[in-house]
Formats: structure tokens, sequence, C-alpha cells
């Protein structure tokens, strides 16, 4: 555990308790969004929002969308069972149900993401080129969410292809980057930001019938041999 989670902790300690719900329900939204919420089987969850009803979220090789808000099932006590989604419904793949939800939440998502790194992230080798990148996916949904609204299936393919690997491109290039904390944009730092449109994306694909995503091995990289404790001396 780092020194700043303890002093987190110190923190939260002190925290009148419902000041600390607050601070609990915040807390887990950084670190869940586009992950699996607790649970231990899903991926890939969306969970509904002030202006987007319901939940998606992936188990197996199957994505699902329920009418019923998901509950976080994370940080809870020892033989909690969450309680069970209702009457979740299984996108088919090129099903064209989802389409208008999914490219509405993934524009907001990605204009979140942008003004995260724009207030937030400005200090990184190579932001400009980065910025751009992620501004024109952002464009890209925009232009996405148009096309679904004048039903262009196959134009509304090509664009989801292009888009998911820009998305990881730009996922790749914010990897290493560090956060100054100038504004505060919740939920998450860019790369959660990140992650939760990726989810977002992920269903999208799905959803118009492009082959999900099958995540590249990262290019093996040369790491660096973990200093060992020397043996001791005689
Ligand atoms: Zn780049
Ligand atoms: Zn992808």
């Amino acid at each position: 555990m780092s020194a700043r989670m303890y002093i987190g902790l110190a923190i939260l300690a002190a925290l009148p308790s419902s000041a600390m719900a607050q601070h609990r329900h915040h807390h887990h939204h950084h670190h869940h969004h586009g992950s699996n919420y607790g649970y231990s089987n899903w991926n890939y969850v969306v969970p509904h929002t002030h202006q987007y009803r319901g939940a998606y979220y992936t188990q197996g090789n199957s994505s699902y969308y329920t009418q019923s808000p998901i509950v976080y099932a994370g940080v809870t006590q020892a033989g909690y069972v969450p309680p069970p989604v209702q009457q979740p419904q299984q996108l088919q793949f090129g099903g064209f149900s989802y389409c208008n939800d999914l490219t509405g939440r993934l524009e907001a998502q990605l204009n979140l993401l942008c003004l995260e790194l724009h207030y937030n992230y400005q200090h990184n080798p190579d932001f400009a080129h980065t910025y751009r990148e992620a501004y024109n996916i952002l464009q890209l949904a925009k232009q996405l969410h148009a096309l679904d609204h004048q039903g262009q299936r196959e134009a509304i393919r090509q664009a989801v292809t292009d888009l998911d690997q820009q998305y990881h491109h730009v996922q790749q290039d914010i990897a290493p980057w560090t956060r100054q904390d100038r504004r505060h944009i919740p939920p998450g730092d860019a790369i959660q930001k990140a992650s939760a449109g990726e989810a977002m994306l992920h269903h999208l694909c799905f959803d118009v019938g492009v082959n999900p995503h099958v995540a590249q091995p990262m290019p093996p990289r040369l790491a660096p041999t973990p200093e060992l404790g020397p043996t001791p001396g005689n």
C-alpha cells in the first residue's frame, strides 16, 4: 500500500459519516466503470447515469443490457451476494438495438475524456498530438450518433471499426501519463475515463456487427530486471 493511500485512509477515518459515504460513492466510480464493478465474472460494465437509464455488461462472450441499476459489488462484507440483475437482455450481434443509446453515451464520455486531458494532462510529452487524436475520436463519435439517426448501417460499421482502432491508440498514448489535479471532472482520471468509454465502444461494436476487438498483446517490453536483494556476505 502506498503512502498516499495511507494518508487517504487517515483522512477517511477523520471524516463525518455523511462525507464518508459521499467519498465512498465517489471512490467506487473512480475504480470500476468499464471494468467488472465487483462482479468477478463480468467485464465492460457501463452503469446507468443521470442521463442514461439502464446498464450494460459482458459475461463470457455475450453483452447484456439491463434496466435495473447495477449495484457496485466490490467493497462489501464477506459473504455479501449482490442482488440478481432483473431481466437482462442479450445484445444480438449486428442487432442495432442499442446503437443510439451507446453512441450517445460514447459521445458524452469522450467529451469528458477530452476535458480531463485538457485540464489535467497538458504537462505530458506529446500532449498536443494525443489531444488532437482524442478530439478526433470525439468528432467520430458525434458523426456516429448522427449516422445512427439516418440509419446508415454500413457507414456506421466502418466508422465504428475506425473509431475502435484510433481509440486503442489513444489509450496507449495516455497509459504512461501523469495527472496534475487542476480541475476535478468526476468520475475517474483519464485512464479510467478511457476505460469506461472502451466498455461503451465494445458493446457498440457488438451491437452494430463489428467483431468485438480482440485485445492485441502488448509488444514484449524489455522489462528491467528487478533488483534482487544481495546475498548476505560471509
Ligand atoms: Zn498518438
Ligand atoms: Zn476495441
